[in-house]
């Protein structure tokens, strides 16, 4: 049993001593700095410097990082439940400290459990240290630029963006060019760290070979680095916080020391652990939690400065309120269970399961914000009441590559019916 004071965003749960320590950190940030403050940059569409204040102050920009090198030692399990409960208070911080986060647990424990050889294991970590010190002693940020537009950050093809060898004034490392879109904390990260293609040239050829997805790189661009350029307008629908621009990368050289994985990692770290992607679903648990509190208050009254009026007593809206618990008990047990399987080369019937809980969340956030905003009614979608906000950031979570709702459908149909090599 849990025994915090509050019920966490997954529900009440078994935890540790670290998890009931970490996630009262987190709804106490939320509840009475983030909430307030997320009207702001909703409005505005800029980004929550100050939460990123807050979270660095509370030491959880280091989240994911073993306490041997002054962080939180949060584990996979435990980083998606402090997600879910940041996401009920702000889900486009939530949504933006999943990138950062992920940048430190793809790196630390994602890649401890992948095979490499002893070299490859040394440089990696010797590298890995350095990233992990930039957290703790300096509290920068890490962003997630993956996607190009094209059906690369669905899996489907190479990343465009290409790197290349080189060496500069005797340093040896990449250059980088090509576009990134959505690249959320634009502007607010220091580091970039893109999924790229090695440029790999023929010998007798001399020409660059095809792009190949198996040569994946993962490399951290300085923000400050010469030829990296943010561009483009902002103006989204929902989780307008994450400020997720275009950044154009012109002859960026970037030395050795910033890949974030060895090469040929990414690839194998995407075939092995599935489950680094369902990452982006805490945030979507979070906002769904919010949708139903928000509407339990409202039906009974208690939503601060406004009239007291309740709207609990029509049954209607007590089926409504039924329907979105019983939606949002399931979006919890799904994500428990999958939180806790996740591991390399999880059998077919998790990785199943996995799919599933992504869709289910991801859907099922809309769907309880859509409940919500019908049964607490036509004053409840004013902008000075977050559901609105809620209703418009819920929309975003299934359209995120590489797990849309459409391809989680898609992969769980084929993979059901058809084993490996299996062809019509
Ligand atoms: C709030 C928000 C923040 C984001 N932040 C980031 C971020 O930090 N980093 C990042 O990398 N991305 C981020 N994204 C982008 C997100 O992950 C997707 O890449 C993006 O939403 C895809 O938009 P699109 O119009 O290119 O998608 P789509 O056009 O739907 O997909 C792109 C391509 O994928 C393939 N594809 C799509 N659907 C299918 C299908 N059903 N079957 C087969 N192929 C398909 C197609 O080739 C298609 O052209 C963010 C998105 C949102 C909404």
């Amino acid at each position: 049993m849990s025994d915090l004071s509050f019920v966490p965003a997954i529900g009440v749960t078994p935890l540790t001593d670290r998890q009931r320590h970490l996630l009262s950190i987190a709804h106490e940030l939320g509840r009475t700095k983030f909430a307030p403050r997320a009207h702001q940059w909703d409005d505005t569409a800029t980004f929550p410097f100050v939460n990123y204040q807050d979270l660095r102050e509370a030491g959880l920009l280091a989240l994911c990082i073993p306490e041997s090198q002054g962080g939180q030692g949060a584990d996979y399990a435990t980083y998606c439940m402090v997600a879910a409960e940041l996401g009920r208070f702000c889900g486009a911080t939530a949504l933006t400290f999943n990138m950062h986060s992920c940048s430190t647990l793809w790196i630390g424990s994602l890649a401890e459990a992948l095979t490499m050889d002893g070299d490859q294991r040394a440089e990696h970590e010797r590298r890995r240290d350095r990233h992990f010190a930039r957290v703790v002693e300096r509290g920068q940020l890490y962003a997630q630029p993956f996607s190009e537009g094209s059906a690369a950050a669905a899996g489907r093809a190479p990343f465009g963006t290409t790197a290349r060898r080189e060496t500069r004034d005797g340093v040896s490392g990449w250059v980088i060019d090509g576009r990134k879109i959505w690249a959320s904390l634009s502007g607010a990260a220091d580091y970039y760290g893109i999924l790229c293609t090695e440029a790999i040239d023929d010998a007798s050829t001399h020409e660059t070979k095809p792009l190949d997805m198996r040569d994946t790189l993962y490399i951290a661009v300085p923000a400050t680095s010469e030829g990296l350029t943010i561009e483009g307008t902002w103006d989204p629908m929902g989780m307008r916080g994450t400020v997720s621009r275009n950044i154009t990368f012109k002859d960026v050289f970037v030395p050795d020391e910033e890949q974030l994985l060895p090469r040929g990692l990414y690839y194998r770290a995407a075939q092995t652990w599935p489950h680094m992607f369902f990452t982006l679903s805490p945030t979507y648990l979070g906002v769904a939690n919010a949708a139903y509190d928000f509407t339990v208050k409202y039906l009974r009254g208690e939503v601060e400065g406004e009239p007291p009026v309740k709207r609990r007593q029509y049954p209607t809206k007590q089926i409504a309120v039924a329907q979105m618990r019983i939606q949002l008990e399931a979006m919890r047990s799904m994500f428990w269970r999958t939180i806790l399987e996740a591991k390399p080369n999880p059998s077919k019937d998790e990785r199943l399961r996995l799919y599933a809980a992504h869709y289910t969340v991801m859907e099922g956030a809309n769907d309880i914000a859509r409940l919500a905003l019908r049964t607490c009614g036509g004053q409840s979608m004013l902008k000075h009441l977050p559901l609105e906000r809620l209703y418009r950031d819920s929309r975003c979570g299934s359209l995120m590559l590489p797990w849309t709702a459409e391809l989680c459908m898609d992969r769980i149909g084929r993979e059901a019916l058809y084993e490996p090599g299996e062809k019509d």
